[in-house]
């Protein structure tokens, strides 16, 4: 049987674009098609956005999806950023918001600074908070999606544990979907230039060192849902620096921004962005040798998955190449020439909107799953 959520699924991927190729592609009747049909339209779904010429007969209205009707809002929570957008439900930002704030402060000043800026947002464009039907945030850290909850976070002391997802609610009440931001990342890079690749990875270098992968369109969670905390593999175990995660030789500890930053006597991953592309041989040179470093533990992330694409993304992919050069030789190195044979090695295309999309794309893709479009249908 075909649900008025599985018809509208038929029009969101393009499969069907009428009421008469929805009749013969489902079999149903066309009273039924009419009546699923209308229902999505008076809920503000979908609407008629033209007319199809059919080979004889009378033409047909064409169904889209309303992206118009319904709002998402979103933050990317970064170590050392927030940013806070209003889209439609294409994830295309309408408005948005940027600040520099450093998330060890804390889940109150930081969550209270999304709610504000969440408020602004829609003060600013004109809109209502009726209209927003599902909020996303992604952070910096192990986050249990299913419960909105934060897992565990080297970079976020004081939020283990906060319950997001509920502080969130109390303001709008909406689903409220929580996600890493390399996966939230991961998503966002292939909703918007890699969708008919089945399997991408995301490799985020800034402060830390973490991961997304895609396979066949959806986030790869894992068991833990820590599928993707690749930054504390232990690559040399008699290594004097101490990692953030209290171990040593952790990749992390090797090749992030924040080790390339201290090797370098600068503050921060941006500093060492500043560096090489002022041109300091020795930070391209440190860049580029922590690239290689990480590069190990990548190829064999690529030996396992195949991957089509691999994507770096965060502060390091701003090296003018210098960083993923170093992933490149690596991978190439130590792969076998038939993985890597269809592997694109690449920057992100989005920079600073990857997280701000992918999270966006993630409660899209709630909000219009059949089983949300069917129970929120009279
Ligand atoms: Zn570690």
């Amino acid at each position: 049987m075909q649900t008025a959520g599985q018809i509208l699924q038929l029009i969101r991927n393009g499969t069907c674009r009428t009421r008469k190729e929805l009749i013969a592609y489902t079999g149903l009747s066309r009273s039924t098609i009419t009546e699923r049909v209308d229902r999505l339209i008076e809920a503000g779904y979908i609407h008629e956005t033209g007319v199809a010429s059919s080979g004889g007969g009378r033409p047909s209205s064409v169904l889209a999806i309303d992206s118009t009707s319904r709002l998402v809002l979103v933050a990317d929570l970064g170590a050392t950023h927030a940013r806070a957008a209003l889209t439609d439900l294409t994830a295309r930002p309408i408005a948005e918001e940027y600040i520099e704030m450093r998330i060890e402060l804390g889940p109150e000043p930081v969550l209270s600074w999304v709610r504000q800026a969440f408020q602004r947002l829609l003060d600013k464009t004109g809109h209502s908070p009726a209209e927003v039907c599902g909020i996303g945030l992604d952070l910096p850290g192990s986050v249990d999606h299913t419960s909105g909850r934060l897992i565990r976070s080297f970079l976020m002391p004081g939020w283990d544990d906060h319950p997001i997802a509920e502080v969130m609610r109390r303001s709008f009440d909406v689903p409220i979907l929580v996600e890493n931001d390399a996966k939230a990342m991961a998503l966002g890079e292939w909703w918007s230039s890699w969708r008919s690749c089945p399997a991408l990875v995301l490799i985020k270098v800034s402060t830390g060192i973490g991961a997304g992968i895609i396979v066949d369109g959806q986030i790869y969670r894992g068991v833990e849902q820590a599928a993707g905390n690749i930054g504390h593999v232990r690559l040399r175990e008699g290594d004097d620096r101490v990692c953030t995660c209290g171990s040593r030789g952790c990749v992390a500890s090797l090749a992030s921004g924040q080790a390339l930053a201290a090797d370098l006597g600068v503050a921060t991953s941006r500093d060492v962005v500043r560096l090489v592309q002022a041109g300091d041989p020795e930070a391209i040179a440190l860049t580029q040798e922590a690239g290689r470093t990480l590069g190990i533990v990548l190829a064999t992330a690529v030996s396992l998955l195949n991957p089509g694409v691999l994507v770096l993304a965060g502060d390091m992919a701003e090296t003018r190449e210098h960083y993923l050069t170093g992933i490149r030789e690596s991978i190439y190195r130590r792969s076998l020439p038939y993985t890597t044979r269809n592997l694109d090695i690449v920057t992100s295309t989005l920079a600073g909107n990857a997280a701000i999309t992918g999270t966006a794309v993630l409660v899209m893709e709630h909000i219009l799953s059949p089983t949300t479009v069917d129970s929120s249908l009279p």
